[in-house]
């Protein structure tokens, strides 16, 4: 529900909604810059509280949000939430790339990435130590050497990292060493982790589940955003369809459907939509052309040898081309792409 109050009513009108939405149980949620003073009501709300609120002095109009995720929405929140990530912004005009390799396998595997992926545009490093994998038999992640590794090679080129954390009990060892935290596809409606990184300050890539729909995932960013913690990117990766030629099926339509009923920015990872590098660059440019506010794409020095996702990890020389293929789009939507950004960790 948001409390919509009049042009010109007292602090006092606006303290009574307020502690009447606090006895009620519930909790406000006050958007900054917007013209009219507007309360939400955030919790599940019970008939009655509206006719209670709408009749207090001061009171405009008090609107049901049709939708049930609420901070995540822009009717609570209409402005686009722009996410510094050491001075790359995503969410605003910028179109953020992040990009690496699907796992940390060595030092010099990731440098050599690094390095490449920055000088042809990146922004942001990607890289995985705790791997989700299909099967126990593959290659699950360096732990935290790989940690380690990723935050001294980001340090050193330059670049804000990005990893995915999969256990509540290892969100504070990642935020150590990671400027961002990926919660991957399968743990998106792992509530517990949810809760958990919703706890910290940090940026969340918010990875949508592949069996789940919009609403789910937005529901997803809720519990994080309920927490208190404002700065989460949703990622679309693909999801499952009947259609099995490529390993899933990427939601373009989610784009453009997230960017009108979400304040939240959203990124598109056309490496896990489609399991074949092949198709990488063209989905890059489709999920620009639809809106999206940034990429995360795999990349690696040897895609055959690579120890995860090798069929849809680029070459360096094919990750060169994409951006130079993506300049092009990014500019058709009068957009930029963003600039060099720094690691926040130490
Ligand atoms: C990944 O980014 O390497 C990954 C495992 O992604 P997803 O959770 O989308 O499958
Ligand atoms: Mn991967």
């Amino acid at each position: 529900m948001i409390v919509i109050m009049r042009i010109g009513c007292s602090q006092d009108d606006i303290s009574r909604v307020t502690n009447r939405i606090v006895d009620a149980g519930l909790r406000v949620y006050m958007p900054n810059g917007v013209e009219r003073t507007v309360i939400g009501v955030v919790g599940q709300s019970f008939p009655g509280l509206r006719d209670a609120l709408e009749s207090l002095p001061g009171v405009d109009q008090v609107i049901p949000v049709a939708r049930p995720y609420q901070l995540a929405s822009r009717e609570f929140h209409p402005e686009d939430t722009i996410i510094d990530v050491g001075g790359v912004t995503i969410g605003g005009r910028e179109v953020v790339i992040m990009a690496g390799p699907c796992a940390v396998e060595s030092d010099e595997q990731l440098m050599l990435t690094a390095q490449a992926v920055k000088a042809a545009g990146a922004n942001v490093l990607r890289g995985g130590a705790f791997k989700p994998r299909t099967s126990p038999y593959e290659f699950r992640g360096l732990g935290e050497r790989g940690l380690r590794i990723l935050a001294e090679v980001g340090g050193e080129v330059g670049m804000p990292v990005v990893t995915e954390v999969m256990c509540p009990d290892d969100v504070d060892l990642v935020s150590q060493y990671a400027d961002i935290l990926q919660i991957g596809s399968r743990n998106m409606q792992n509530f517990v982790l949810l809760d958990e990184v919703g706890r910290t300050r940090k940026p969340i890539l918010l990875k949508r589940g592949l069996s789940s729909n919009i609403q789910e995932w937005l529901l997803a960013a809720e519990y994080v955003l309920v927490q208190g913690n404002e700065k989460v990117i949703l990622c679309e990766r693909g999801i499952r369809t009947f259609e099995n030629y490529a390993r899933n099926t990427m939601d373009i339509n989610a784009i453009p459907i997230v960017e009108k009923v979400s304040h939240l920015p959203v990124i598109a990872d056309p490496s896990h939509a489609t399991g074949k590098w092949y198709l990488v660059p063209p989905l890059a440019l489709a999920a620009v052309a639809a809106g999206a506010d940034g990429l995360l794409v795999e990349v690696h020095p040897n895609p055959d040898l690579a120890l995860a996702d090798g069929p849809q990890s680029l070459t360096f020389d094919n990750f060169r081309l994409l951006m130079s293929q993506l300049l092009p789009v990014v500019e058709a939507r009068n957009r930029k792409l963003a600039i060099s950004g720094v690691r926040v960790n130490p």
